[in-house]
């Protein structure tokens, strides 16, 4: 389906990211990997993906939170593959605190991360999409995109305006051929999920057994975390020329946390 395209999935080498490139990939895109850990574990997954997908795999380790090196990731691609035809900015940190514990220096992380770093991928690619009159961009929000939850200040503010992003982009984007949707998970058993159990646990004077299902999963009508292969899913179906006409919008996977 995505034979001759080429996607950059920004924070893929873990978790979510991770395997919405690897679908990405098994579609026929080239992919440009980035995000941070160990280099030659990241060199035996671009390897992976490149032999199992038989597509061009190539990593970058530009740091999210800074735009110039975001800018010269992009540059690098369109150079290396010809065109940037597939954005997901994917890339999210958490930090569960108080407002009035928040750390400062946390509260400016994820904002670059979860916000700015969208915006600034966005900003570059979109001249590339527009040339091509195709183009297709994935928010990767939360199910705190749309409702707060206490302790999450700075994620929830990010989200919140990832989603103002999306739709702003999506009506930019509509006479040239450029979609953009944002993705609204809930809870995901990944790297980034288990990292909060213990703070959520302090943050709440819970045990940390107790996490999961009164904190996590409480919300959620279907007592599951959502799976990575279900968000990869659904990428792959905003990729395609079925969903052409959808743009602007939030698309819920979240057990029917929202509902509520
Ligand atoms: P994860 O921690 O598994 O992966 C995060 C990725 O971002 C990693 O590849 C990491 O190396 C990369 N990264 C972090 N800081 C970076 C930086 N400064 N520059 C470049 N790369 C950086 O997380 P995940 O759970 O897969 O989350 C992916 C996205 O999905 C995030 O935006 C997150 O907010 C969102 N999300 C996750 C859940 C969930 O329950 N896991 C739910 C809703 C939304």
């Amino acid at each position: 389906m995505l034979t001759g395209k080429t996607a950059l999935v920004t924070g893929s080498t873990s978790g979510i990211g991770l395997g919405i490139a690897r679908a990405l990939a098994h579609e026929g895109a080239n992919i440009i990997v980035n995000g941070m850990g160990d280099l030659s574990e990241i060199d035996q997954i671009c390897d992976d993906m490149g032999r199992d997908s038989g597509c061009k795999v190539h990593y970058s380790p530009a740091d999210m939170t800074d735009p110039a090196q975001i800018r010269a990731m992009i540059a690098k691609a369109q150079e290396k593959f010809g065109s940037l035809d597939i954005l997901v900015n994917n890339v999210g940190i958490q930090y569960v605190c108080a407002i009035e514990d928040y750390p400062e220096e946390k509260w400016d992380a994820i904002i670059a991360i979860n916000l700015s770093a969208a915006f600034h991928a966005t900003k570059a690619v979109f001249g590339g999409m527009k040339q091509k009159k195709w183009g297709r961009i994935i928010n990767i929000a939360s199910a705190h995109g749309l409702v707060a939850s206490p302790f999450k200040s700075a994620y929830v503010a990010a989200k919140h305006g990832l989603v103002g992003l999306t739709k702003v982009t999506a009506l930019e984007g509509g006479v040239c051929g450029i979609t953009c949707n944002a993705i609204c998970p809930g809870y995901t058993w990944t790297p980034l999920v288990e990292s909060q159990i213990a703070d959520t646990a302090k943050a709440r004077g819970i045990p940390k057994e107790r996490v999961v299902q009164e904190v996590m999963l409480s919300e959620h009508a279907v007592k599951e975390f959502v799976t990575i292969d279900q968000l990869s899913e659904l990428t792959l179906f905003l990729c395609g020329d079925h969903a052409r006409s959808m743009t602007g919008t939030t698309l819920s996977v979240d057990g029917g946390w929202t509902a509520h």
